[in-house]
């Protein structure tokens, strides 16, 4: 039977492509699958550079949100990263499994890398052999991403291979669960993906944003100088945009909101974007409001699913580490 392992990084509350690529996949998730585990990836998030006093709020306000969104502790193990210290014990054994030369070709690693005006961190290059061993450490099988995730799953898809060659049939090959909607981009340049952590604040539509904050965002997103609202990914990346979010929070398909858009400026259908999200998102974000005022209950709901996680990933160690010969 399948298991499913995701996370998300506590960079900031969760926008609509977390939200569009990945929450919304996780809530049916755990209707239908009977072993399944979301993480809060603190962990990760120590790739870029992150005040304590912001990170301890960030990974509530990240808790808060998913919870809003409908994950439900009952139905899966929610928990923090940074509790279950096996992660990073069995990222030391799968980095020895890893190739430098692979990891200094990943787009991630040279995106990151540039945006932070830096040269790298090691933590920065090896983040995707720790997304492995997040993966790996409960013997997942599936495992549902973004897009932008394909390749660092191909890479911990072929260290399970190669830890299976090594020691012996040990790990599944876990495969994908891509979301059908397309990666949302940036409101500021559509040929980049929409961040948490990028630094432009109208690039990002948070899943929290006010509506008045939504309806700025929109009024200011990149589009083109042609009027009239069509979808062509390539040619009109930015308008394109605007119509894949359309169409994903109203469930829409692609056709029937080009047809409502008839006759519409990209102007007018901006504030129709807009709105259809602020309708989307205003019972979330009232939840999300009221989750962030009960801190304790968020911390126990992490914790909670740290004990359940550690209790799966306990065994499984045990036997990496005999198969390894530190036992
Ligand atoms: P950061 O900038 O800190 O990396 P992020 O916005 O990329 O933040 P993550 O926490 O890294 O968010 O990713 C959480 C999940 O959201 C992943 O499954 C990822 O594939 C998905 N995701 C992230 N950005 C997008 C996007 N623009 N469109 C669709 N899915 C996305
Ligand atoms: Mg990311």
């Amino acid at each position: 039977v399948d298991r499913i392992f995701s996370g998300i990084q506590p960079t900031g509350t969760p926008h609509l492509g977390n939200y569009l690529g990945a929450i919304q996949n996780w809530v049916n998730l755990q209707e239908k699958c009977s072993s399944v585990l979301y993480s809060i990836m603190d962990m990760h998030s120590l790739t870029m550079p992150k005040e304590p006093a912001v990170l301890r709020q960030n990974i509530l306000d990240t808790t808060a949100a998913i919870l809003a969104c409908g994950i439900d502790p009952k139905k899966c193990f929610l928990f923090r990263q940074s509790l279950v210290p096996e992660h990073a014990e069995l990222a030391w054994i799968l980095g020895c499994l890893t190739n430098v030369p692979r990891l200094l070709r990943l787009p991630q690693w040279k995106m990151k890398r540039a945006s932070q005006n830096s040269e790298g961190t090691v933590g920065l290059l090896t983040y995707p052999v720790l997304q492995a061993a997040d993966i790996l450490l409960y013997k997942s099988t599936r495992v549902p991403v973004g897009e932008d995730q394909v390749l660092h799953l191909e890479l911990a898809q072929d260290i399970a291979q190669h830890f299976n060659k090594k020691y012996g049939e040990f790990f599944p090959v876990p495969k994908a669960i891509l979301s059908t909607t397309k990666k949302i981009k940036s409101l500021r340049d559509p040929s980049v993906k929409m961040s948490k952590s990028d630094p432009q604040k109208l690039a990002t539509v948070s899943i929290a944003d006010s509506p008045d904050e939504i309806v700025l965002k929109f009024r200011k997103a990149v589009t083109d100088f042609t009027s009239e609202v069509t979808y062509e990914p390539t040619a009109r990346p930015g308008v394109s945009n605007l119509v894949s979010i359309h169409a994903a929070v109203t469930g829409l398909s692609i056709r029937e909101v080009l047809h409502q858009a008839t006759g519409l400026d990209t102007a007018h259908y901006k504030m129709v974007v807009a709105e259809s999200v602020i309708q989307k998102f205003a019972p979330i974000r009232n939840e999300i409001k009221k989750l962030q005022e009960d801190k304790s209950h968020l911390i126990k709901v992490l914790e909670d699913g740290a004990e359940k996680a550690k209790e799966l990933a306990a065994p499984i160690y045990q036997e990496i580490k005999r198969l390894v010969g530190f036992q």
